[in-house]
């Protein structure tokens, strides 16, 4: 219970230091995506490992950039290596990568991720983590690239799930073990007001 009740305190800080931008983003910079709170980090790290619990986890895998740091707390926790996806614009190493093609939602691109042969294996169970999720598009490339290195997939942590946005479904219905830490349900950018789904986890 007692993760239950830190999750509690990540949606009072959304709530409290979150800005609603026009195009339904959120900007959390002041904690999670440009100044981090790493003690935050630390509980959300916990909070992965308790909702993972029993799942076997030999890595875990994000994208550059907001995803790292909270990969990287969370690997410790899991004692993992933490393998960030490298955006490009340039094409890339035929051979020596694997690659998927991402649209970004915050900045309207498309580009391509990559992820060295090197560091992912038909040995591993990956775990994915990433800041938020809104249509799906970033976890999506990241699964292409577990797929592709035929590894086991354990599961998509997530901290911001925008629930009125497509992507959690589209990942639910896959079959995928997705956990959010904190299911928005409704924001308005007029009252700056954001409700959340209740009772996750
Ligand atoms: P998706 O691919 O699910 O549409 O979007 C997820 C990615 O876009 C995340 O990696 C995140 O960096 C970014 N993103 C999507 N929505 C938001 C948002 O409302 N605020 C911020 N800060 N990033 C977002």
């Amino acid at each position: 219970m007692g993760g239950r009740i830190k999750m509690e305190l990540l949606k009072e800080r959304i709530q409290k230091d979150g800005k609603i931008k026009e195009g339904n983003v959120l900007k959390v910079d002041s904690f999670l995506n440009h100044q981090m709170d790493t003690g935050l980090f630390r509980e959300i790290g916990k909070e992965f490992k308790r909702r993972f619990d029993g799942e076997k986890i030999t890595k875990i895998l994000t994208i550059e950039a907001s995803g790292i740091g909270i990969a990287c707390i969370a690997g410790e926790e899991f004692q993992v290596p933490v393998v960030f996806a490298k955006k490009t614009q340039t094409k890339n190493i035929a051979g020596e990568v694997y690659t998927s093609r991402v649209e970004s939602y915050t900045h309207g691109k498309v580009y391509d991720i990559l992820v060295s042969k090197e560091f992912i294996g038909k040995e591993d169970r990956v775990l994915l983590i990433d800041d938020f999720l809104a249509n799906g598009k970033a976890l999506e490339g990241l699964i292409e690239i577990v797929e592709k290195a035929g590894a086991h997939l354990a599961g998509a942590g997530i901290v911001i799930e925008k629930g009125f946005q497509p992507g959690g479904e589209r990942i639910r219905a896959r079959g995928i073990h997705l956990e959010s830490l904190a299911i928005i349900e409704s924001m308005d950018e007029k009252t700056g007001e954001i409700r959340f789904r209740e009772n996750v986890g």
